[in-house]
């Protein structure tokens, strides 16, 4: 048992891969190097593309969705798995294998991967690891290093082609990727979540539809009197009716005032007028009413 009194298999699986793998690997800066080549000419090519754990942040759900032509509700449904565990604060999606007995990923074909130009960011990476080392009192985390993954059975090892790590990062064109998952981890490290704990069910489900099942909160951010309730700027409207990561922008600053209680949204003047107005009337139409009870009492 760890000093929190909590089994050491308890906690959300992402932060528990990523303490493994600092525990074991030596941490690089961008200037290091390394050796490594994979194209189809080394003979394991195609072969770490199976039974893998692939964790998908809501940019590569955007851009898969945005790929493959279909709804985020459809691409969740059909393409990943959702574990729960009973320490997780905020969802956890899996890109989910196909289920033949060597489980490749969905999108694999025979000449490689089959979405390489939105792949997700973990395929991306591969082999440079990132990490970062430990929460600050923020709750933003400190130290941001790499790391290098060496599997036996990865002969790209083997070759000779040497990059230094940004020669690496800028190959994969991972900026945008980075970019927001530094958002979404800043969004899910959040204070607000170690303080509260678990959410209930529906915080929970706002927060995935926020964050990845854009169809859902398309619908509920066009659908409801969300926009007559809250200031937000027309062209900022008009581009989420338009654009995915407009909406996921908004996504973001919805679960940080909706959930984290931030003041990421200011309430329309009209809208808090007609709250205004509706409080007065409760409360005029209460003390009326009271006012008449004694008297049918007293009959
Ligand atoms: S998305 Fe592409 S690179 Fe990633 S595991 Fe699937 S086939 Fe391989
Ligand atoms: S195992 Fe390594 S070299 Fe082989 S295909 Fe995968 S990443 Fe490339």
């Amino acid at each position: 048992m760890s000093d929190d009194g909590k089994s050491p298999e308890a906690g959300d699986p992402r932060k528990l891969l990523e303490e493994k793998i600092l525990e074991d690997h030596a941490r690089l800066g961008p200037k290091d190097k390394f050796k490594f080549g994979c194209h189809p000419g080394v003979s394991c090519f195609n072969t770490c593309c199976s039974d893998v754990n692939i964790f998908l942040s809501p940019y590569d759900v955007l851009r898969l969705t945005e790929r493959l032509g279909i709804t985020s509700t459809d691409f969740l449904e059909k393409y990943t798995l959702l574990p729960v565990h009973r320490d997780m604060t905020t969802p956890v999606v899996l890109l989910k294998m196909n289920e033949d007995e060597a489980k490749p990923c969905p999108f694999l074909t025979e000449n490689g991967c089959g979405v390489y130009t939105d792949r997700p960011w973990p395929c991306r990476m591969y082999p440079v690891g990132l990490a970062t080392s430990k929460d600050t009192e923020d709750g933003w985390r400190g130290e941001r290093f790499y790391f290098l993954l060496e599997e036996e059975s990865c002969l790209g090892h083997q070759e000779a082609k040497e990059w230094t790590i940004q020669e690496w990062l800028d190959g994969q064109e991972v900026d945008a990727y980075d970019e927001w998952g530094e958002a979404y981890k800043e969004l899910s490290l959040h204070k607000f979540f170690e303080d509260i704990g678990d959410l209930t069910p529906s915080k929970m489900e706002m927060f995935f539809n926020a964050t990845y099942d854009l169809q859902k909160f398309r619908e509920f951010v066009f659908g409801s009197t969300l926009l007559e309730r809250f200031d937000v700027h027309e062209d900022f409207i008009h581009q989420m009716q338009t654009n995915n990561e407009a909406l996921l922008r908004f996504g973001f600053l919805w679960i940080r005032f909706a959930i984290c209680g931030e003041p990421t949204m200011k309430v329309r003047a009209e809208a808090e007028q007609a709250v205004q107005e509706s409080l007065e009337k409760r409360v005029l139409s209460k003390k009326s009413k009271s006012s008449e009870s004694p008297q049918k009492d007293s009959q």
